[in-house]
């Protein structure tokens, strides 16, 4: 298509007064702006002295716990829907027969490489025996890559630190998240 070709619309440039060229109108948009958030209300916090508030912490994704049953133990039954369903392969699960009358299987190993995880929340969604949840923590981290990759007794450690202000689903009467 040649410049001269009837089909192209030229477009004229607009044309910019003095306070246009001058860029007035934009600084004062600008200015506006940055007014409006100096006084409306703060959105952040000084972390970590101040931490801050989760909406509901029953459906936030942080990092997993293995949840434990009444008499202490982990409740996995070692099915391997959670690593199936897992769309990251983040988890890694060992079973054994299992040491107690009431299930076949138990993880003899459990593991979840946290650094892998996209915190999807697919593997809680699969679990048949509410056996692993994402909690409210967000930041549990560590100091190299295989701090992250959390295995069973950091797994169960996590559900004790969170158990009391997270119940499991069956532990919550009334409280629908
Ligand atoms: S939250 Fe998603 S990515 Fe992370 S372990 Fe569970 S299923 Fe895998
Ligand atoms: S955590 Fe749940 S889904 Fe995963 S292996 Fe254990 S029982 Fe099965």
């Amino acid at each position: 298509m040649k410049p001269t070709d009837p089909n192209i619309r030229w477009i004229e440039e607009p044309r910019l007064g003095l306070t246009g060229r001058m860029y007035l109108p934009l600084v004062v948009q600008g200015l506006t702006t940055t007014t409006r958030h100096l006084v409306s209300p703060k959105q952040t916090v000084s972390f970590p002295e101040e931490r801050p508030k989760i909406g509901n912490p029953l459906i936030y994704r942080g990092v997993h716990r293995l949840n434990k049953d009444d008499a202490g133990r982990v409740k996995c039954v070692a099915c391997f829907l959670c690593a199936t369903a897992c769309p990251a392969h983040c988890i890694d699960i060992i079973a054994a027969p299992s040491p107690w009358p009431d299930r076949e299987k138990y993880p003899e190993s459990f593991v979840i490489d946290e650094l892998r995880c996209i915190f999807c929340g697919m593997c809680e969604e699969a679990c048949p025996v509410e056996a692993i949840e994402l909690t409210s923590l967000f930041d549990l981290t560590g100091r190299s890559r295989e701090e992250m990759v959390f295995d069973k007794e950091k797994l169960l450690s996590v559900y004790d630190q969170t158990k009391d202000a997270e119940p499991m689903p069956s532990h919550r009467g009334g409280t629908t998240p």
